[in-house]
């Protein structure tokens, strides 16, 4: 895989490292064995059949807004987060330097009844525009209004 040298810190998250996406992406698979690295003379095991990950692998564009996805952040979270693991998370590269993490949506939110786990009800989609669509549908008025 090749490395990039960006720094990427999502607050939740310990930075570890960063890469192409194409490089990690190509070993996403529904059958991928994890990935074994050795961070800091530990040996850690990501998971590479993540949902998440594949969708990312179908595309790494936004649909919202058509954001590019184009650094993977090796991240690990903090000891008091929820799921202590390591896991590849994909950013957007903004032109003011920040970074905008890409998020699996569920096409038909979970909560009106759409599939969690099947790969058919997920789209890419930036933390910006998964946050303005919320658990409404594509196209649906926003009920705040
Ligand atoms: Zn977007």
């Amino acid at each position: 895989m090749k490395t990039r040298n960006t720094i990427v810190i999502h607050k939740a998250c310990i930075h570890l490292g960063s890469f192409e996406p194409e490089g990690v992406l190509e070993l996403v698979a529904p059958n991928a064995d994890p990935l074994i690295l050795w961070l800091h003379g530990v040996k850690t095991k990501i998971n590479m059949v993540s949902l998440r990950l594949q969708c990312f692998k179908r595309s790494t564009v936004c649909v919202g807004c058509g954001r590019v996805g184009t650094i993977i952040s090796l991240d690990k979270f903090r000891a008091k987060s929820r799921i202590p693991s390591t896991h590849f998370g994909l950013y957007s590269e903004e032109p003011d330097g920040r970074y905008v993490m890409m998020t699996k949506d569920h096409i038909v939110p979970k909560s009106k009844g759409g599939a969690k786990l099947w790969i058919g009800n997920l789209q890419t989609m930036c933390e910006v525009c998964n946050a303005k669509k919320g658990n409404k549908l594509e196209g649906e008025p926003d009920a705040t209004r």
